[in-house]
């Protein structure tokens, strides 16, 4: 108990931190110019990249923000992957054919995924971000939360401007740093960012087809498998035991087949040595997916299942897959943090214990979740749907 208390008063610290102030951080790049200068970067770069950087508070006040609500999957997904969008991304399909093709041939990975990329990091390059990324990535690098990571890529950004990519005027990003239509971080820019278009220049901000090579080399540097798929929707057959979800645990195809899974069309799903999990991220009531290795690729460009899922069926549907066959309940609940700590300590009350009551939701809550619904004879699928909060008392929970 006191190693919780511990926990929670130093995030309650963490959470009061006062800002940085004007001086602090005036010495603090400073500092990091000093650093830059050592590790080779030229006084010319330093001078031009840092000598104008600003303090961006809104960049601090980002960084802080924490989400007052748990997302639902059928909301991600529905703000995502958009009719406007599918369509958009044919028409961007059709008009790069030829140099999708070619990036096709060179690096493994069709063209659907590079376009849905594209599509939910800047909605195909109508938004990058409107703060100078050197302003944002020295704030974050003199603010103490992570100061190591991002004074690492900020250093990485002078090397971008050494290198004479670009102007530092026009490096503009989001407020944690990303660049460009595909938004790079610097580190994943300098590995991965590659001329397209042959013009001898590399440009993430001006030029699609810079872009799309540059994402094409990043996914295959970090595992693409040319030939499979990122996973698919199938159909589970009824008294389906749930427990055998989650990306923890893997079958081959023909192990999937004989537990009765199918293809959503009904289909039987191959019989090769391919290894598979199964995530259903809305519970039982919404679609299941088996996923393949490439899904944790996409996880590598950005750690979130949702986010893995909307990349593979926004693809789809560019490619011309239907939607969904069983898309998720539109009327899930969306908990709020204290909703889920009434949730969490509900829980533990009746002896289903998932650690501290954060109001954080995450594999030990779903433990629990699954556990509780296993003891009251229902279907186990860990997923917090009205009927357990009703039972738990959480909807009306307003002693929470
Ligand atoms: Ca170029």
């Amino acid at each position: 108990m006191a190693a919780n208390i511990r926990k929670l008063l130093l995030i309650a610290a963490s959470l009061l931190a006062p800002a940085l102030l004007a001086d602090d951080f005036a010495g603090c790049v400073a500092g990091l110019s000093e650093r830059a200068l050592r590790e080779g970067i030229s006084p010319a770069t330093v001078k031009t990249a840092l000598e104008p950087v600003r303090f961006e508070q809104r960049v601090i006040e980002a960084d802080r923000r924490q989400p007052e609500f748990t997302d639902t999957f059928a909301s991600y997904l529905g703000r995502r992957v958009t009719a406007g969008r599918i369509e958009q991304g044919q028409q961007l399909l059709r008009q790069h054919a030829e140099l999708l093709a070619r990036i096709t041939r060179e690096y493994g990975v069709p063209p659907a995924y590079l376009i849905a990329f594209w599509g939910l990091e800047t909605n195909f390059g109508s938004y990058f971000g409107n703060i100078p990324v050197l302003n944002s990535l020295a704030t974050l690098a003199c603010d103490p939360r992570r100061a190591d990571y991002f004074s690492g890529e900020l250093l990485n950004a002078l090397r971008i401007v050494e290198r004479g990519d670009v102007e530092p005027g026009r490096m503009i990003g989001s407020w944690a740093g990303a660049m460009g239509h595909t938004q790079f971080m610097p580190s994943v820019y300098l590995r991965y960012a590659t001329d397209g278009d042959g013009d001898g220049k590399i440009d993430l901000w001006g030029s699609p087809a810079d872009a799309l090579t540059s994402a094409a080399n990043f996914l295959r540097g970090i595992g693409w498998r040319a030939g499979e798929r990122w996973g698919r929707e199938v159909l589970l057959p009824k008294g389906f035991d749930y427990r055998l979800a989650g990306r923890n645990q893997t079958r081959t195809l023909a192990a999937w087949t004989a537990l009765g899974v199918r293809r959503a069309d009904g289909t039987p799903l191959g019989s090769h040595d391919m290894e598979a999990s199964l995530l259903v991220p809305a519970g039982h009531q919404g679609p299941a997916f088996l996923i393949y290795a490439n899904f944790d690729t996409i996880m590598r460009w950005n750690r979130s299942e949702f986010y893995a899922i909307a990349v593979g069926h926004l693809a789809d549907r560019i490619a011309g897959a239907p939607p969904l066959r069983r898309p998720p309940p539109q009327d899930a609940p969306r908990l709020s943090r204290d909703q889920v700590a009434a949730l969490q300590t509900r829980l533990a009350e009746r002896g289903f214990d998932s650690g501290t009551a954060d109001g954080v939701f995450g594999p030990a809550t779903r433990a629990a979740i699954r556990a509780f619904q296993q003891a009251q004879g229902w279907i186990a699928d860990g997923y917090p749907d009205s009927k357990l909060l009703a039972a738990l008392k959480v909807l009306e929970g307003s002693d929470s």
